[in-house]
């Protein structure tokens, strides 16, 4: 999973800145029991995949690498294996996504503020940030600026921070992040940076910066957001030849530093200060500002390649086999980068060659039942969710499968295989048809579905099957309960272990103390909720008034 900090990095990235053998009839009741037993899925099954997929040789299988191919290759192997059909391009289990590396000129990047006569320049890292372009190598902005609050407009939270505002050819300056009063996983969409400069270009804005709310600084510190400034960036190509864009319009994307967002209120109605404390509990209203910002950006480019794996097991039920359901992992991980402890390896065990062993092995239960499943079921290993759900999206925007098929979607990212649980939490249920599923296919192995509790996380917006639910699908993402037959709450130290020590590090590798047992658990759960969907007379809906639902499928 990408860690919060890329809401702005991947923003910043675009900111450029959580199934058969007998046939059953179509009137047929699933047959309960074969199906509903995946005895199939062993720890030693999964644990033969991790060896594999996080060893050393694949070096952190980062997209456009050798190492990822490795393991592409790996997981079409185990596709063919299992007689799925090929549902990459040509009939191969590959799906080529063509990507723009893009990197920030660091010497290239320049910010002026103008208040009449005086220019005060800004120095690049220290004062701001500007993200790299995928599709200018270099770019610019010179414009009045204007004050447009959170820079948010959510028609459904009765809120427009550009109502009254002419943003027309000028640089926005916009809060980070979004106010108390939305909730956590609205808001995250409405405060992600690729949010922001949709809907500022949207008004007819030509670049857009952030400045700090004391809230952002303690989700995403500017020490954080400085760090690897001229890391890889990535971002897919469409069939046009362009690289993906959320708003082209969009010349520079700016980031100040907490102690910098001052100088561009000077002379203007309110002082930053003065907004910045009404951020804290409202929405501050914006205003135009008495400064001009000139903000301009140099970027390197490189096309690289890079495969998404793909293979159906066909449904069943002539009525219902052509809808896919999907069940899908990212494969890549972040390779080879900063040594810690005198390891420069992201083996990324947990993060995901887990998440690509339980997809292998739900494959393998699926494709071995004695009852097939009703519904296809599309296999996916994606690339460059560590980029920015770069590959997920490429697939959900341009699939192999007739788009309109897709049903559901199961995604597997980051399992924390550390401790025996006793419940799951499956981010994403509460907004579809999915929450009784869930729920189902957990109670038929003894576990529990508990409510999400971190919320402020918004995990359901930062993997993989958010980009499916960009396409109006319905889809969940499971994670380990915190509940462990030693106590309540007992694994939820386990799993803050792992994110504060491990979390993208290279010690996330095979000297965790994996538990192999919790994984076939954790597996079986995903398989019972990927069969739910699968053999179930309807399809997912979402539920009445859903934001995430209404959004998506009007957007479309
Ligand atoms: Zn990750």
């Amino acid at each position: 999973m990408p860690p919060m900090s890329r809401a702005f990095a991947s923003a910043a990235a675009a900111l450029a800145t959580l199934t058969l053998a007998a046939c059953v009839s179509s009137t047929a009741a699933p047959e309960p029991t074969a199906a509903q037993t995946p005895d199939s899925i062993t720890p030693a099954a999964i644990e033969a995949h991790m060896r594999f997929l996080a060893s050393d040789l694949l070096e952190g299988r980062e997209a456009g690498t050798r190492g990822y191919d490795l393991a592409a290759a790996y997981v079409a192997s185990q596709f063919r294996q299992l007689g799925l059909e090929p549902a990459g391009d040509k009939q191969s289990y590959l799906q080529e996504v063509p990507l723009q590396a893009h990197w920030l000129v660091k010497d290239g990047a320049r910010m002026a503020v103008r208040a009449g006569s005086r220019t005060t320049r800004l120095n690049m890292g220290t004062q701001f940030v500007v993200a790299s372009s995928p599709l200018h190598t270099s770019s610019m902005a010179s414009a009045p600026a204007v004050f447009a609050g959170y820079g948010i407009d959510a028609p459904a939270f009765k809120m427009n921070d550009y109502e009254g505002l002419d943003v027309n050819g000028k640089v926005v300056v916009v809060l980070t992040g979004y106010p108390s009063s939305l909730p956590s996983e609205e808001g995250a969409h409405y405060g992600s940076t690729r949010e922001k400069q949709r809907t500022a270009a949207a008004k007819g804005a030509v670049a857009l910066v952030s400045v700090y709310t004391e809230r952002f600084e303690k989700v995403s510190p500017w020490t954080r957001n400085v760090q690897n400034l001229d890391a890889m960036q990535m971002s897919w190509i469409g069939p046009d030849g362009a690289p993906f864009v959320v708003a082209p319009p969009i010349q520079a994307t700016v980031l100040m530093s907490p102690a910098d967002g001052a100088a561009l209120f000077d002379g203007a109605p309110r002082s930053f200060a003065d907004v910045r404390a009404e951020s804290v509990k409202g929405a501050p209203k914006g205003f135009p500002l008495a400064v001009s910002i000139e903000v301009a950006q140099r970027s390197r480019h490189e096309r690289r390649t890079s495969a998404n794996v793909a293979g159906v097991l066909p449904g069943s039920d002539p009525a219902l086999r052509a809808e896919h359901v999907v069940v899908l992992g990212h494969l890549d991980h972040e390779g080879i980068g900063a040594e810690v402890n005198g390891d420069r390896l992201y083996n990324g065990a947990l993060d995901n060659a887990a998440g690509i062993a339980a997809v292998l092995e739900t494959a393998r239960a699926a494709a071995t039942s004695p009852t097939r499943p009703r519904r296809s079921i599309l296999f996916l290993a994606v690339t460059a969710e560590e980029k920015g759900l770069i590959g997920s999206e490429y697939f959900a925007r341009n699939p192999t499968v007739p788009s309109g098929s897709l049903v559901g979607a199961v995604n597997i990212d980051m399992p924390i295989l550390l401790y025996d649980f006793t419940d799951v939490i499956a981010f994403g249920a509460k907004h579809s048809s999915l929450e009784p599923v869930v729920a189902d296919a957990a109670k038929q192995i003894g576990l529990t579905l508990t409510p999400d509790p971190m919320p402020d996380e918004a995990v359901f917006t930062r993997s993989d099957h958010y980009r499916f639910v960009q396409q109006g699908v319905p889809a969940i993402m499971l994670s380990t309960g915190w509940n462990t037959p030693a106590g309540a709450g007992e694994g939820g130290k386990a799993f803050g272990g792992f994110l504060a020590q491990h979390y993208h590090k290279p010690s996330d590798d095979l000297n965790l103390p994996i538990d192999y047992n919790a994984a076939a658990k954790f597996t079986r759960a995903n398989y019972l909720i990927a069969r739910g969907i699968a053999d179930a007379d309807a399809k997912p809906t979402w539920n009445e008034g859903d934001f995430f639902g209404e959004l998506f499928s009007a957007r479309k």
